[in-house]
């Protein structure tokens, strides 16, 4: 019986002991779980820290692109009314247009100045065109007492140019018309007085002018012209009255081609050198295959007949042909 309750308590014990390292078993585990959610709660709180931090990053990005929205609202709708208002411009700067050829609108049984100067007509159509690179020497306002020794320097080069010529009194000078033409060059009509407030001042002023410098060139030469220059250029005429576009009209309709320029030695000054003549040609021909050259033929010109065989080599080098 003794030996049995030893037993028992002996049982009893290892029963105890299994459940205290049991319970120390259990506690340590608790107490490792315990630390692990320390730390998983530590993470979280980290993340929860980013997040927030890249929630308040997107609202300031969104509240950026809300204020560039309302930004680009307001300069859509001002360039919105700036179209508006530029087509509004248009719209009227078209209609005052419309008002404006509705009054150079002549009928025919108004265009009496028709029948003027039946004589007056160009003799054929003279346009010189060449192929590839061409310029075309052209000398307005002589013929002058530097006429002939401009065209010596011509001929020495063997070029021919155009003389847009004006109406001469004195008969030393009326005599270089014929000289002109004797050696080879084009005459033709620039203006007789070369007045512009005159000559633009109405169609039958401008007529009326032109025939005057026609008809003398027809008396000195006996050739008639084909060629004409507006004094100051075709643009000129509009600023000194309304008729310019009928005078256009009525040259074109009698067979008369006029012509511009699109080099301009810019001799007409008084202080031009011929250095200045040479840089403004190698200047404006640039990129050029056509080119109508303006130069002067007065007596004050010296500066272009110093300047002439130099413009001509330059261009020659440039492979200019000229005839
Ligand atoms: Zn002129």
């Amino acid at each position: 019986m003794k030996k049995y309750i030893i037993w028992i308590l002996g049982l009893l014990l290892i029963a105890e002991t299994v459940a205290i390292v049991c319970s120390a078993a259990g506690i340590f585990s608790a107490n490792h779980k315990s630390a692990e959610c320390l730390a998983q709660s530590e993470s979280i709180g980290a993340i929860n820290e980013s997040l927030a931090a890249e929630n308040e990053r997107l609202s300031e990005i969104n509240n950026n692109l809300i204020n560039e929205k309302e930004s680009l609202a307001v300069s859509l709708s001002e360039a919105s009314e700036q179209i508006l208002s530029e087509k509004e411009y248009i719209k009227e700067v078209n209609e005052r247009l419309l008002e404006k050829e509705e009054e150079y609108i002549v009928p025919d049984s108004k265009k009496e100045y028709r029948s003027e100067y039946p004589d007056m007509y160009a003799s054929e159509r003279l346009v010189r065109e060449g192929s590839g690179k061409m310029a075309y020497l052209t000398f307005d306002d002589g013929p002058s007492e530097l006429t002939p020794k401009v065209l010596d320097v011509l001929d020495k080069y063997g070029i021919k140019a155009t003389f847009f010529v004006t109406y001469k009194e004195n008969s030393d000078l009326q005599k270089y018309y014929k000289e002109i033409v004797e050696r080879g060059h084009t005459i033709a009509v620039h203006t007789a007085s070369h007045e512009y407030e005159d000559i633009y001042k109405s169609i039958d002023a401008y007529l009326e002018d032109f025939y005057k410098m026609y008809d003398c060139i027809y008396e000195q030469t006996g050739v008639r012209c084909s060629l004409f220059r507006f004094p100051g250029g075709s643009h000129t005429g509009y600023r000194y009255g309304d008729d310019m576009p009928l005078i256009i009209e009525e040259m074109e309709r009698r067979g008369f081609n006029y012509y511009d320029w699109n080099v301009s030695t810019g001799d007409g000054g008084s202080w031009v050198t011929a250095a200045d003549i040479l840089s403004r040609v190698k200047q404006q021909s640039e990129g050029r295959d056509r080119l109508v050259v303006l130069m002067h033929d007065s007596a004050s010109k010296t500066a272009t007949l110093e300047a002439l065989p130099q413009v001509i080599e330059q261009l020659k080098e440039d492979g200019y042909d000229f005839n």
